[in-house]
């Protein structure tokens, strides 16, 4: 069992500014069980300011995680999961938003992306110190305790229709969280600033947009070569997130099983082994590479080419072997560095 907790690597090429005006200052944190790294560039910013408004930017991701974790039973999520085919629950309209925007996904892709997966994570339990694969009928059964059509929500009130569901928001709060925090720095005047969250960043560059944009340069992690990178791509202002069979996993007799799951099957989807999206935010791009990985290479593809101002790079391995598919919008901005 292995939980990535190295940080991504994001180097900034500066093209459009003046070495001045970019002075860097990071810190680093952890929470939502994976890093997160808050970064300015502003030479406006003493450093002492830099880090007051880093430190919010942190609070604001602790604040979310209370929120969103389906760990304790009493965050707002915790109680939802708790009450399940029991109890109506008022929930913020915050956690209201997140979970329409969640069902919005599922829509889109019949059921790919499901928030409702929380009983089949459990019972893979990836988290734990010597995970196992569940038994057939163990998968049978959470399978019955996971569907979106299952979640009812009715202005602030959420219920979930069988006792057992659960929702797990683990293919999206990260980026919900992202976005929260750059929005904090936005509000304090801060102009550039990069943030992420276990692979989900939000870049915010003032005045650039995306992947016509190059600022940023993004170091896709390599998902077979621990600490090399599989390429890189320039972008500006955009929410960037990779979805990996690499992050979370075991082995057992030689087969990889991995934390995203194909809730058609209750078990890890198997057709690609890395998905990188670009969107306009970072709750998209998480929500996407999640969705577009267990949709698969095809699908997955025509999916991203489907929606407008989405762009994603799909790895996959043919007996050993690592191939890409880019988006259209990606031809020729996209470097691969493993060979
Ligand atoms: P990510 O790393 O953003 O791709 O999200 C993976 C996490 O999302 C997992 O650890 C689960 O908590 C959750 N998850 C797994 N499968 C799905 C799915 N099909 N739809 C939505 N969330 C999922
Ligand atoms: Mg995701």
């Amino acid at each position: 069992m292995k939980l990535l907790l190295v940080f991504v690597t994001v180097a900034v090429s500066f093209t459009s500014c003046k070495r001045d005006e970019i002075r860097p200052h990071s810190r680093q944190s952890t929470a939502m069980e994976t890093y997160v790294s808050v970064t300015t560039y502003d030479g406006n910013l003493s450093q002492h300011d830099a880090y007051a408004l880093i430190d919010s930017a942190f609070a604001e991701v602790n604040r979310i995680e209370h929120v969103m974790t389906d760990y304790s039973e009493s965050s707002e999520i915790g109680t939802i999961n708790r009450k399940a085919g029991a109890d109506t629950v008022s929930v913020s309209d915050e956690v209201v938003s997140l979970l329409q925007a969640s069902l919005s996904f599922s829509q889109q892709s019949a059921g790919a992306f499901d928030v409702s997966i929380g009983a089949i994570v459990k019972a893979w339990d990836f988290l734990s110190s010597e995970p196992e694969v569940p038994s057939r009928s163990k998968i049978r059964m959470v399978l019955r305790l996971t569907g979106f059509k299952n979640v009812m929500v009715e202005g602030t009130k959420v219920f979930l229709t069988e006792k057992g569901m659960r929702l797990d928001l683990g293919g999206i709060a990260k980026g919900y969280a992202v976005d929260r925090a750059v929005e904090i720095l936005k509000r304090n005047g801060v102009k550039h600033a990069i943030v992420d969250i276990g692979g989900n960043l939000g870049v915010w560059w003032e005045g650039t947009r995306g992947v016509d944009s190059t600022v940023a340069e993004i170091l896709v992690r390599h998902p077979r070569k621990d600490g090399k990178y599989f390429g890189s791509l320039k972008v500006g202002t955009a929410g960037v997130s990779t979805s990996g069979d690499y992050q979370r996993y075991f082995f057992h007799d030689g087969v990889r099983y991995h934390h995203i799951i194909d809730p058609a099957t209750g078990y890890p989807a198997r057709d690609v082994v890395s998905v990188t999206i670009i969107a306009n935010d970072a709750l998209n791009a998480d929500a996407l590479s999640t969705l577009v990985f267990v949709l698969g290479r095809e699908k997955g593809m025509n999916f991203i080419k489907d929606r407008e101002g989405v762009e994603g790079i799909i790895v996959w391995e043919e007996e050993g072997v690592l191939h890409h598919e880019l988006s259209p919008g990606l031809q020729g901005k996209f470097t691969r560095s493993d060979d």
